[in-house]
């Protein structure tokens, strides 16, 4: 019987703690306050900010937006950066990505105060990370590695295919997966569009999590049976809907379902846990910046 791995009820569990400890930091007079930044007229990317919006302010996390038109200079984007380093009511700077091809994404990053990166990006938080210190873990990453210990699968001594070599989840995801201790110890392997015979490194695979950006191109023929599936891909595809698309994977869900232990669905999988991690991180950061200690 496959288990299909439900990522809204994981990620629920861990916002009640997020906001136990929103609760216990608002006690102190500190009230964790994250800043969304959007520089994109881009419709998912509009509608991933107000998620995270909407998802802080349901826990009492302060929430600040700023829009910028995505034909201003890099200039302007970084002004409001150096705006939101200096404000002690920000905790957390989020900027969305994509950015427009004129902003020079590496000097954004490390335009962010590295306390305040709460995505993690930053090159000292990335250090830290694989110097096995890290201070925020990438949201994504890091709620992969929640909802495998949730759902009781263990990573130690496991062969993990992790599909994507980004900067936001393939690398980080690798990077966790090596470190020692829970949720790390795996033999990992990274594959990306040059890899050769991707199929052949699946199928030898006790854990396969696909980031690729690719729609279903992971099927059941690629799989080998008991394998774990976790699938990150949030493709939009045409369809006869409403909006005209739908939502799908990088995996192919029905038939990697009659193969996998354990899998992802998309919607409702991975998505969840990046916001629930956002929101842990705010409150690390808040909790970090203000000296009040509470149990994450
Ligand atoms: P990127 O486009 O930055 O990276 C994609 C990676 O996949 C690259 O390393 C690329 O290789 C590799 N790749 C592309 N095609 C293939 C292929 N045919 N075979 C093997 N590898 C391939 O994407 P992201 O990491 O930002 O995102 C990946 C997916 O995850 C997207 O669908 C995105 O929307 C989704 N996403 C979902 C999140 C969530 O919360 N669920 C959060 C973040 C992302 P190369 O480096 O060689 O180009």
């Amino acid at each position: 019987m496959t288990t299909v791995i439900d990522g809204n009820e994981i990620g629920d569990q861990i916002t009640e703690g997020v906001a136990a400890c929103t609760d216990t930091l608002v006690s102190e007079g500190v009230t964790p306050g994250l800043a969304t930044v959007l520089m994109s007229d881009d419709g998912a990317s509009e509608t991933y900010v107000s998620m995270k919006q909407r998802a802080c302010n349901e826990i009492g996390i302060e929430g600040f937006h700023h829009q910028i038109s995505a034909d201003e200079s890099a200039e302007a984007l970084f002004s409001t950066i150096d705006e939101l380093n200096a404000d002690p009511a920000v905790h957390g700077i989020l900027v969305q990505m994509p950015l427009p091809d004129h902003v020079p994404k590496r000097d954004v990053l490390e335009r962010i105060d590295p306390m305040k990166d709460v995505d993690g990006f930053h090159p000292e938080n990335v250090g830290r990370l694989v110097a096995g210190n890290a201070r925020y873990k990438p949201c994504t990453p890091h709620g992969i590695q929640k909802m495998l210990a949730e759902t009781g699968v263990v990573t130690e001594g496991k062969d993990v295919v992790v599909v994507g070599r980004s900067d936001i989840v393939g690398k980080p995801m690798a990077n966790l997966l090596i470190q020692y201790g829970p949720g790390g110890n795996a033999t990992t392997t990274v594959c990306h569009s040059r890899t050769d015979d991707l199929a052949d490194k699946t199928r030898n695979a006790d854990i396969v999590i696909a980031a690729a950006g690719v729609p279903e191109m992971i099927d059941g023929s690629m799989l080998s049976a008991g394998t774990t599936v976790i699938d990150v891909g949030i493709n939009r595809v045409d369809a006869d809907t409403e909006k005209g698309y739908e939502l799908v994977g990088d995996v192919d869900f029905e038939s990697a379902k009659e193969k996998a232990d354990a899998i992802t669905p998309v919607p409702g999988g991975v998505g969840p846990l990046t916001i629930a991690m956002l929101l842990y991180n705010t409150v690390k950061a808040a909790s970090l910046q203000s000296g009040v200690d509470i149990r994450l």
